[in-house]
């Protein structure tokens, strides 16, 4: 469904990105997993063109990322993302959030996309705070909202970039379990998480990058109980 072909990044002399292959099926989940700095936001930033590339292709769906206006409106909607602030419009109801982009960019009535956005906020577990404003929620309610509000345009593929390093730790597992589910439901995701224990169960891959680099690929069973790379050992070792 997605995929990067030997794609290059540098942020002026830092190399950033370096060539990244990486191909995600479709229904697969990819936890990616990797010291700070490493290029984990940037590679998903470059997955809807947040952030260009400087060689290498990137297709979804056998396309290449559209440059500009409604084409690349419609691949935001397509490739959803969470990030590790919420983002979602301060000066919008909760409802509004979920409905904008349905409204805008997907061209649905309001009455579809409210029905469509109450059902999606029932699924993660908000459905009884929709008038409110996001600074009136939870950080945990407010990144749930987050999810709603990216699954509201039926995207191909979820991004989550460590959506859950903001909250408080008992928020945590709320998030984690909407997101379980979601990959449970067949869901595309590459999910940035230092929740080692959401990769163990919810992975089918986990991706480890360490200075630009994807340095090794496994299933989580293989990485966490025998990671192959001196990186990948020095980095469990610190963090489990
Ligand atoms: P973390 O775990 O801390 O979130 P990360 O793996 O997500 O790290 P990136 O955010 O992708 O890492 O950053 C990779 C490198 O690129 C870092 O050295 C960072 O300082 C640098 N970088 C990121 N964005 C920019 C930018 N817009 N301009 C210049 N340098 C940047
Ligand atoms: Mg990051």
């Amino acid at each position: 469904l997605v995929v990067l072909d030997n794609v290059n990044k540098h942020f002026g002399a830092l190399h950033v990105l370096q060539d990244i292959d990486l191909t995600i099926a479709r229904g697969e989940v990819v936890v990616v997993i990797g010291p700070s700095g490493s290029g984990k936001s940037t590679l998903c930033r470059t997955i809807n063109r947040l952030e260009t590339v400087d060689s290498g292709s990137i297709t979804i769906d056998g396309k290449p990322l559209p440059a500009e206006g409604k084409e690349l409106a419609r691949l935001r909607a397509d490739v959803g993302m969470v990030f590790q602030s919420f983002n979602l419009f301060a000066h919008k109801t909760v409802l509004e959030n979920v409905t904008l982009g349905q409204t805008k960019v997907r061209k649905a009535d309001k009455g579809s996309a409210d029905e469509k956005a109450r059902a999606l906020l029932d699924r993660v577990g908000v459905g009884n705070q929709a008038d409110k404003y996001p600074a009136q929620l939870s950080g945990g309610q407010q990144q749930r909202v987050a999810i709603a509000r990216a699954l509201a345009m039926d995207p191909k593929v979820m991004l989550f970039d460590e959506p859950t390093s903001a909250l408080d730790p008992e928020m945590i597992n709320e998030v984690l379990e909407v997101m379980q589910q979601l990959a449970r439901d067949g869901m595309t995701m590459v999910v940035v998480t230092h929740e080692m224990g959401f990769a163990r169960s919810a992975a089918n891959r986990v991706v480890f990058m360490a200075d630009g680099r994807i340095v090794e690929e496994a299933t989580p069973e293989q990485f966490f109980s025998n990671p192959r790379s001196d990186r990948a050992k020095d980095f469990l070792s610190k963090i489990l």
